[in-house]
Parts: C-alpha cells; structure tokens; sequence
C-alpha cells in the first residue's frame, strides 16, 4: 500500500546508530523522500501504527532485538508482510549479506555509506515496487473484467436458454392450437361442400352455405399463414421444389384475380413479355401463394384503374410483376410492410388484413433463391417484383391433370366389378360424417371405424379396398394402426391414407414412415381427397353430362350499334359499354353477339370485344 503522503516515496529507517540514522535520514530527505525513523523493535511497531512505508532501510547487527529477528516480525505484521527490506549491513559481512538475501531482503546498503550508492538502490527499489502495484492493479482489474464476461456469458446464456424454450413452449403452443382450431372447422367445410352439392337446397339456402364455406376458406388460410409464419421463424420450414405446368397454373390464378378485380370495377390484364417454357421446376405452391398475396393486396389497394400481372423468363430466373394503380406505399414504409403484422395506411383497410402476407412472401421468396423487390409511388400504385430461379424442363410426366371435382360425379371400375369399399377410420363422429357424406353420392361404399383396434378388426371382417386413417386417436392412434395393418399377412399392400389435422411436415413425414400411401391434411377439401383416391384405387372418375351448347339466336349487330361500340371502346369506357350491352339484353331482337361481348366486358377484355366487333364488320 502506498502512503499517503505527496513525496517520492515513504521510508522508514531502523537503525541504532544515530550517527548511521541521521546520514540516512539526511541523503534522502533532500531526495525528496519522506523518511521515518526509528532505533529499535519497539519504536518500530509504534510508528507503524501511524503509517506504512513504502520501503524500510533495516540495520542487521542492532542490541536489543537483531534485523533479522526483526525482519521476521516486520514479515507478520500484515501492513509490511510485502514491504522491500533493504538490509543495512558492514561492508565486509557478507556472511550477513547473504543471509539477508535468504531471509528475502531485496538488496543492501553498506557502512559507511556512499550517498549516490544508497539513493541509487532505494530508487530502484522503489520504482519495482511501483511497477509491482501498476502490476497488481492491471491484473486485478483483468480478473474483474474476466469476471464480468464470465457473468456475462452465463447471462447470454441463461437468455438464451429461455428464448429457446419460449420458442419450443410456442411451437408447441401453435401446433396444439393448429389441431384444435382444424378440427371445428373440418366440421364447418366438410358440412358446407356436401350441403352446396346437394340438389334440394334453394338458391337463398345456397348462398349461406357458401358464405359459410367462404368464411371457413378464410379461415383456413389465416390459420396456414400463422402456422407458415412459425414454421419459418422456428426454422423449420421445408420447401417441395417439382414440375408444373405453367399454363393451367397462371389460367387458374388470372382466371381468379379476374373476377375479383371485376368485382371491384377495375382491369386485370396478365402479359407474358417472353414465352414461358410449358414446364418449370420450382416448389409452384409457395409461388402461388406469393403471387396470390400479391395479386390479393393489388386489387385490395386499387379502387381506380387496374392490375397487371407480367411474367418473363430468362436464363432459369422467372420474373413476376405485379402492378397496380393503387393507393401506392411510402419509401419511408417500405421495411415496416415486409414485417410480421406491418400494415400502414387506413384503418378500413388494415381491418381487411393480417399484416402476415408480405413478410411470409418475403420469406418464401427468399428461401426459394429469389428476390423480393418494390417499387412504389404514392397515389400513383405499386410494382412488386418476384425473381426466382425456375429450371425449365422438357419433361410433362410427372406433371398431374387437372380435375375439376364439382364436375365428378362418379366413377367407373378400371377393373373387377361392384362399388370401391372405404374404411373411414376417425374417433371423432363429425369427421366420419363429412367422409362419408363426400363419398356416398359417387358411390362408394363406406363402412366407418371410431377407433384404430376397431379398424384392426373391420379390415378382415369388410375387407375394404381403401383406408382414411385420422392419425390422432387415443389408445392406438394412426400411425400405429397403419403399421399393425403393414405388419399383417393379409393386409399390408392395403392403400391407407393419412387424413389428419395437423399441417407440419413432420407429421405428414411420420405418416408415410408408418406406412401411409399418403396424407391429407384435415379440414379435408374434397378435391384433394379424390386426386389421392384417383392415385390409389384402379378408377376412371365420371363427369357430369355438360348442357348441351345453346344455339344462339338474334340478329347481327347493326352498324350502328358496332359503331357505338367501337366508339365507347375507343374511349375506353367500359361501364358505358356494359350499360349499353345491358340495354341491348333487354330488347326482345338481341342481337346474336350480345350475351358474349357481355361476359368479355365483364372481364375487360378489350382486346377481344374489338375482335368480335371488328370482324362483324
Ligand atoms: P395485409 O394485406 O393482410 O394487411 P400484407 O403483409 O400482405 O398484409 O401487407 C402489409 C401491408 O402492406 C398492407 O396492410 C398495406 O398497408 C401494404 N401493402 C401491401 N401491398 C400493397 C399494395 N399493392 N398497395 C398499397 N399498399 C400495400
């Protein structure tokens, strides 16, 4: 410890010779030192209750109680236990000098003493013994900061801990909730598209039941883009890259933001600025989900104008854009839109989303490979680019047929005789009911089982050609029953399909593990459940006989009709044209041409309407 005094250092010095002590005390008072001094043990330990020095000039040969003796109890008194003892010592005992050295003195001064010798070695001692202390202080201060990262570290890693656990208590959370709100609502939309179908129901009843099934259809998407949202901040979301058919997958997609944009007065318009190759490779049901959130917020922000869908594909990238003549989005909010539950502007139309589609898209986007960009004028619309990798393939084999299952209406044996026999195999009645409800008018047989020991026990007794298997059930779920069924002599090559409420690809995974063919996801939608059943089951499905084309019947337009026509056309008003072509509807000499122009203007196909009217010339 240093003392407090402002001098180049504190020294006691031990000495019984006067003389000795005062030659000391002398040389290093004018050296600036404060100096102490003492003549025996006693004066000693009674200035040090005063004081602690930094260095103590030690006087070996004294009466009373030898410097060695007293170096020993300087040593045990805590305040000068690591005090530098310099030994004060005849020039020829050098036997003393060393034993000095022994007991630990850090050097000597010998009588009679040279002034320069003595302040050159107490300097010395004193500048190591400041190097000592500056030592000491780095070093305790390096612990105190190991320390500190230490507590640091531990507290990241208790942080950390817990964060993974939220999450994990989340996913759990999410994939329970994911269950339990499919359930009901495997209820809601199995019951609405067996009631839509059903011939008895009027037109007012119709319409309810396909408000219901539109609501449920909301739904359902609100709970997939939550689950999705989890899925991808959990880091475990998987993406099913296969070939697609481009042409049916834009047809169905244009066909859709058609009628929506129609419905809202405005254009929808799609061009392709490079022919698309008929077969691309890329995972098309996240795409399509891209471009349907994109599409979706396009005409949603339009109330003028319209929304153009452009596609290009160059060099294995797939360039979509979709822009709109909307509301537009300020540069300044461009970032907050692509974050979870980021909405800006007014309120009517926050009301009319979630915030989640275009960070999802983000996501997705950028998980394909692809990029995700923006660009927008305030009051002017919106351009949102998609860029992804697509390879382009020549192949159309793995590619499956569209069907369209509002028009199935039975099927026909590829071979053997009498109606397929489908084991519905569910714990819960409601969802037996939708199964069976869905299969009974295309004329399969089904036979139910409310639990997996009780399917073990149908199987042989119905001999079913297909199992639907609910894959959580109490006692022995689905995945068990199907592998009893896949461990049996007599049943293992039996199609068994998953049909199950949960959306993650971990379970789809364990089902077909177990021995599922393949996997439905509940609430069921009855055309996926048939293009699975088409898969499984030796069929040729039955359509509904179409109507027969109706002969038109009218008059030619006139010249004048065609002229007014053109002329709205030309112009470009559109509304003026439906009016127009609603007035001609009405008279009893419609002319041929009119319910057509009217579908075509329904949708804004100008292009098309001048073809019709052109050529009437
Ligand atoms: P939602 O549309 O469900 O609110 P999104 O994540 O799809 O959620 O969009 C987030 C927000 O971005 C929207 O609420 C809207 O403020 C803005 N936005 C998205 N697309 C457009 C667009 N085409 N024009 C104007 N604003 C848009």
């Amino acid at each position: 410890m240093r003392s407090s005094h402002d001098n180049a250092g504190t020294i006691l010095i031990i000495d019984d010779n006067l003389a000795n002590l005062q030659v000391l005390f002398t040389t290093l008072k004018q050296a600036n030192y404060h100096v102490v001094p003492a003549q025996d043990a006693n004066s000693t330990f009674t200035r040090l209750r005063h004081f602690t020095p930094d260095l103590i000039l030690l006087d070996i040969i004294m009466p009373d109680v030898n410097g060695f003796e007293l170096y020993r109890r300087l040593r045990e008194h805590p305040p000068t236990a690591a005090t530098p003892i310099i030994f004060i010592s005849a020039l020829s005992d050098s036997e003393a000098i060393v034993r000095g050295f022994k007991l630990g003195a850090v050097d000597y001064v010998s009588k009679p003493f040279c002034a320069e010798e003595v302040l050159a070695r107490v300097g010395k001692q004193l500048a190591l013994q400041r190097l000592h202390h500056e030592l000491e202080a780095k070093n305790a201060r390096l612990e105190q900061e190991l320390l500190e990262r230490q507590r640091l570290e531990e507290s990241l890693r208790q942080a950390k801990e817990q964060a993974e656990s939220a999450n994990r208590a989340k996913s759990a959370f999410i994939a329970n909730m994911n269950h339990e709100l499919r359930t009901p609502l495997n209820a809601i939309l199995g019951f609405a598209q067996i009631l839509e179908n059903d011939p008895s129901l009027s037109e007012k009843h119709r319409h309810n039941v396909q408000n219901i099934r539109s609501g449920g259809d909301y739904l359902l998407t609100l709970i997939n883009d939550i689950l999705d949202l989890a899925k991808i901040e959990a880091g475990r979301f998987e993406l099913f890259p296969q070939t697609w058919k481009t042409s049916p997958f834009f047809l169905s997609l244009c066909e859709m933001f058609r009628i929506r944009a129609q419905q809202k007065g405005i254009f929808f318009d799609y061009q392709s600025t490079t022919a698309l190759p008929a077969v691309l490779h890329c995972d098309d049901k996240r795409l399509r989900q891209v471009l349907m959130n994109l599409l979706g917020n396009a005409v949603k922000f339009t109330e003028r104008g319209g929304v153009t869908l452009r596609s290009t594909y160059l060099d294995g990238r797939l360039v979509l854009e979709v822009t709109d003549t909307g509301i537009g989005i300020p540069a300044a909010q461009t970032e907050k839109i692509f974050q979870p539950f980021g909405q800006v502007g007014d309120a009517a139309y926050k009301q009319q989303g979630t915030g989640l589609g275009l960070s999802i898209s983000h996501r997705l986007v950028t998980a394909m490979g692809g990029k995700l960009s923006l660009e927008s004028k305030p009051g002017e619309g919106s351009t949102f680019r998609v860029q992804i990798p697509a390879e382009a393939v020549s192949t159309l084999n793995e590619v499956d047929t569209q069907t369209d299952p509002a028009k199935i209406i039975g099927y026909q044996r590829s071979q053997g005789l009498g109606r397929f026999r489908i084991l519905i195999t569910d714990d819960l009645p409601d969802n037996r009911a939708v199964l069976r409800q869905l299969l009974e008018p295309l004329r399969f047989e089904v036979a139910e089982a409310d639990s997996g020991e009780q399917c073990l026990t149908r199987v042989p007794q119905w001999q079913p050609d297909l199992v639907l298997m609910d894959l959580h059930m109490p006692v022995l779920d689905g995945l068990q029953t199907t592998k009893a069924l896949r461990e049996s002599l007599h049943f293992k090559d039996i199609p068994v399909i998953a049909v199950s409420a949960s959306a993650f690809n971990k379970d789809q995974q364990l089902a077909l593990e177990a021995g599922c063919n393949a996997h439905i996801s509940k609430p069921v939608i009855l055309n996926q459940l048939l293009v699975e059943l088409g898969r499984f089951l030796p069929l040729e499905w039955l359509y509904e006989a179409s109507a027969p084309p109706e002969v038109p019947k009218g008059p030619p337009l006139s010249k004048e009709q065609k002229q007014k026509l053109l002329h709205m056309l030309k112009q470009g008003e559109i509304k003026r044209i439906r009016d127009y072509l609603s007035d001609l509807s009405q008279q009893p000499d419609c002319p041929v041409a009119v319910p057509e122009l009217q579908k075509l203007a329904k949708s804004f196909r100008m292009v098309e309407i001048r073809k019709i009217l052109e050529e009437a010339k």
